[in-house]
């Protein structure tokens, strides 16, 4: 089935639901078998699909595959064809909605980058005067009787942005910029709803600018914040076969941030977790896989967070593992394993998730021969929701802004005090600046979980309802999991 445009991706998907048979096809095929399902897995394949996922972003304006634009949707297309094809999965397309925000400014008739904070209002305002707030503004003293009408210019500092936005609004601001007190553009958060101007922020510089040109006579804005609604989609697909009872899901993200194309972050785990998707369509299984490719995790795991949400209780028990790849290509990699069981950093998993940590351990040492190390189970990836719903949880990753120490390059190789991937987050992040090695051992760590609990699930814990019992367990942590947006 071809999609040509990606407003067809539901249309294409109701059509999917009536032409797909519901029940298991009969089959004959062998029960997997991690050795075997990790034989076939093939570095060139890897490759093949990066570059697929590249050659989408290039096509978009802004060469990415952020939410909404071409170079996600095509990547949502490629993965729902892809599976389709299989005849070996039942395949949701599960859409939602993400909040988006912009503004624009302009002083004086120059143009100044400016970043909406998290719950602003919308709103347009053409050619106000600026008024200038004095201190830092966190006492309603500082905020002067002429701004009735006028845009409040504030530095940040001591109280919230909401305190400020608060303060403005009350005293007749019909607009706050709140700039800097250190270097970059300001990008902070409300913290909720309440009674605001449109707001946004803007960088230490550009707000001394102002203030200077404010020190020789009046300066008059325009500020634009516009908030809109981005359709995406999650992508699931579960084998048709296996007990639907006991479930093991599998997930990675599909959506880049803005800055690049997002091949290692995460263009590598979504085609590490289709590759293995592929390879285990020739066996059967004793328990049901299911696939989660998440949109919107860049914006605050909000795709992981939407499918979680649409499950009943009864549903959520039915998952005995979530397992979760996010980076498993980083040029200056570290094999690393999610900390389930708090031995490293003390936030432990449900049940569940040390022994999965210690499937992957053991995994590592024995057949492969590499050095693995524990990474902190903090919830800043699309794991971060199936934790908030009691389900244990586990994952390899390769890395990302953390800093490569002696150790890990004795192990590993690669470069000691520079970050596991330098291209994080940047236009850089291509398939020429992958590390194809790291990629196919943890995509075999992948094949393994899955073969190993697609027979059984008797290394884990007697399975208990959620609802009936009680365990200290991680909690992901609010707004720093969320991008690590600042309130003050
Ligand atoms: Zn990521």
């Amino acid at each position: 089935m071809k999609l040509s445009s990606y407003a067809s991706v539901l249309a294409a998907l109701a059509s999917l639901s009536e032409s797909a048979p519901t029940e298991p096809v009969a089959r004959d095929l062998p029960l997997v078998q991690s050795n075997q399902l990790r034989r076939v897995l093939l570095r060139s394949e890897l490759l093949k699909k990066g570059n697929i996922l590249q050659d989408f972003a290039y096509a978009t304006e802004g060469r990415n595959r952020y939410i909404g634009t071409p170079g996600h949707n095509s990547t949502v297309n490629y993965l729902v064809e892809t599976l389709d094809a299989l005849n070996y999965y039942d395949i949701e397309v599960q859409p939602f909605t993400v909040p988006s925000a912009s503004s624009t400014l302009s002083v004086s008739g120059a143009e100044y980058e400016s970043a909406p904070m998290t719950f602003t209002p919308a709103g347009a305002i053409v050619a106000a005067p600026v008024v200038l707030v004095a201190n830092i503004g966190c006492d309603a003293a500082d905020y002067p009787a002429e701004l009735a009408g006028n845009i409040a210019l504030i530095s940040r500092g001591t109280c919230t942005f909401a305190a400020k936005a608060t303060f403005a609004k009350a005293a007749g601001a019909i607009g706050t910029i709140i700039y800097n007190n250190v270097e970059g553009l300001l990008q902070g958060t409300l913290g909720g709803e309440g009674d605001y101007a449109p707001t946004v922020g803007i960088s230490l510089a550009d707000g001394q600018t102002i203030v200077a040109a404010l020190g020789s006579g009046t300066v008059t804005a325009d500020l634009d914040v516009d908030l809109s609604e981005i359709l995406t989609y999650n992508v699931l697909a579960t084998t048709k076969g296996g007990d639907q009872n006991n479930i093991l899901a599998v997930g990675a993200h599909t959506d880049s941030v803005q800055a690049g194309p997002g091949i290692n972050d995460n263009g590598s785990g979504s085609i590490g977790i289709l590759e293995v998707a592929i390879k285990l369509a020739s066996f059967s299984t004793n328990n049901a896989i299911r696939f989660g490719w998440w949109s919107g995790e860049e914006e605050g795991l909000l795709g992981a967070e939407h499918y979680v949400s649409t499950l009943s209780q009864e549903e959520a028990d039915k998952i005995r593992l979530y397992i979760n790849f996010d980076m498993i290509a980083s040029p200056n990699f570290v094999y690393e394993i999610y900390d389930g069981d708090g031995s490293a950093f003390n936030l432990t998993g449900p049940p569940g998730s040390a022994e999965v940590e210690k499937l992957w351990e053991d995994f590592y040492r024995g057949e492969v021969d590499i050095p693995t190390k524990p990474t902190e189970f903090d919830g800043r990836s699309d794991y971060g929701p199936f934790l908030d719903a009691g389900i244990a949880a586990g994952g390899l990753t390769s890395g990302a802004d953390g800093v490569k120490t002696a150790q890990e390059a004795e192990w590993y190789g690669g470069t000691e005090g520079i970050i596991y991937d330098p291209n994080y987050h940047t236009a850089r992040d291509t398939v020429e600046n992958l590390n194809v090695g790291v990629w196919i051992q943890l995509t075999k760590g992948i094949a393994h979980a899955v073969a190993t609990y697609g027979r059984s699930f008797e290394t884990l814990p007697a399975k208990v309802k959620r609802s009936e019992r009680s365990e200290k367990r991680a909690v992901s942590a609010g707004f720093q999991r969320k991008g690590g947006k600042l309130v003050y």
